[in-house]
């Protein structure tokens, strides 16, 4: 580490120029000034010894794209900057990157501790799909602390939860989740999608892992799908033997230990090395290319979609066909103290409306919906709504769906960043054609 208050370091970046510039050097080969798109599978080895040396982890280099490929590199390097992570790996998709941050931490008979408020498709990868790999979630309210502590054992390998939770209306306490994980000698694992670094980074309230789906704001216009697993490398994988992936010898490179070889590096050494190279949940290098070109603008759109979503939900909490808006960042919801304290900049731009008609009518005012688009994503530049208890949530029991704030008279908004009277004008009429 150099000290960025000595004379000649560079000093430290703030958060825009870091969006346009970490992890992109004009092209050493042609001077190309925005990232090419390495279109490649393989790289030319400059020797037999070279390529024993990249084949053994002695040197870092690039060997075949379902490992590293430079365009995605650029990403992982800019992704890890503005989150202050040690590294990064990209993966397929955001469920991809669930099961790649787990991957080094879990086996057979282990467990996770996971904040019953998750985006939907997670409880349903938490709760059934990876019991096929022998691992198991207990789902715990993470308000309720004394329930956090009793559901973790001498099995349990982490704490997931999201830092503004999908559907929304809901933010979570990380540095009081932190503190929970460190005495326990576990990582938190922050799922931070909803939140994008912009409005929170969960590494300096105390998590180890950071996941997100690059799905949504990070690309932010609906044309990528990708994950990031972003570590601290602050985490000690060797001060007990419960994480032997990273402290114990790795049969697969002659016994190489990555956390002692690698120090803060070890967990993305160890994701690229293993995870990659086995699960081959690989990101693609036009959709990391995709990725980099929206997080240029990632802090001038995410005031936009804060604003707009402000002032649609106040408009909606006014409403007579409106029983309930759940949007964090209003007033009267129950964790707008905690959206202060934690997330000055705001609760992010998804949340749900409570229609007084029930289940007919949110279906009849998602019909009536002009300019929003009724599609299953989220966090794009134009304005999306959803019925979640008949799509995404749909696997789930009612039970389940209420307690994950998807209730069947619920529907889920994603506010873009179009002009802010059209977005409500579209809302007041469709609520009109509700009934
Ligand atoms: C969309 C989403 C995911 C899953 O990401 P994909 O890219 O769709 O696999 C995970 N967590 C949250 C909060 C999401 O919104």
């Amino acid at each position: 580490m150099t000290d960025p208050t000595e004379p000649g370091q560079t000093p430290p970046q703030g958060f825009d120029t870091l969006a346009i510039h970490a992890g992109s050097a004009p092209d050493p080969a042609t001077g190309a000034r925005q990232v090419p798109i390495y279109q490649t599978t393989a790289y030319q080895f400059r020797d037999a010894d070279h390529a024993a040396r990249l084949f053994n982890l002695e040197e870092v280099g690039y060997i075949y794209s379902r490992l590293t490929n430079p365009t995605v590199g650029a990403l992982q390097d800019r992704i890890a900057a503005l989150e202050g992570g040690a590294g990064a790996v990209c993966c397929s998709s955001g469920h991809a990157a669930q099961i790649m941050a787990l991957f080094p931490l879990m086996g057979p008979g282990l467990n996770i501790v996971a904040s019953t408020r998750l985006y939907g498709g997670t409880v349903t990868q938490f709760g059934q799909s990876i019991k096929r790999f022998g691992w198991s979630a207990r789902f715990v309210d993470l308000d309720d602390e004394d329930a956090i502590r009793a559901a973790i054992d001498e099995n349990t390998r982490a704490i997931f939860c999201e830092s503004i939770a999908n559907p929304g209306g809901y933010v979570t306490d990380i540095p009081a989740i932190a503190r929970i994980a460190d005495a326990a000698g576990i990582p938190l694992i922050v799922d931070n999608t909803l939140a994008t670094p912009y409005l929170c980074r969960p590494i300096e309230m105390g998590a180890t892992l950071v996941v997100h789906s690059l799905t949504k704001y990070l690309t932010g216009n609906g044309t990528v799908m990708g994950g990031v697993v972003v570590d601290s490398g602050s985490f000690d994988w060797s001060a007990s033997d419960r994480f032997p992936s990273l402290s114990a010898p790795e049969p697969a490179y002659h016994g190489l230990k990555f956390h002692e070889t690698f120090g803060a590096a070890a967990f993305t050494f160890h994701s690229i090395a293993i995870g990659l190279r086995d699960l081959g949940m690989t990101l693609n290098p036009q959709a990391a290319h995709y990725t980099l070109m929206g997080i240029e603008t990632l802090g001038l759109r995410m005031p936009r979609h804060v604003e707009n979503a402000t002032r649609t939900a106040t408009f909606l909490s006014g409403h007579d066909r409106v029983a309930a808006v759940s949007y964090a960042g209003l007033p009267d919801n129950p964790w707008h103290d905690r959206v202060q304290r934690l997330y000055p900049k705001g609760a992010g731009a998804l949340f749900t409306v409570q229609l007084k008609g029930g289940y007919d009518a949110c279906v009849r005012f998602i019909d009536a919906l002009k300019l929003f688009s009724h599609v299953a994503n989220l966090g794009d530049a134009r304005s999306l709504a959803i019925h979640s208890a008949s799509t995404t949530h749909r696997q789930l029991t009612e039970a389940q769906q209420v307690a994950a704030g998807a209730g069947p008279d619920l529907v889920r908004l994603s506010i873009g960043i179009e002009d802010c009277a059209d977005i409500i004008a579209d809302l007041d009429q469709a609520l009109a054609a509700a009934g």
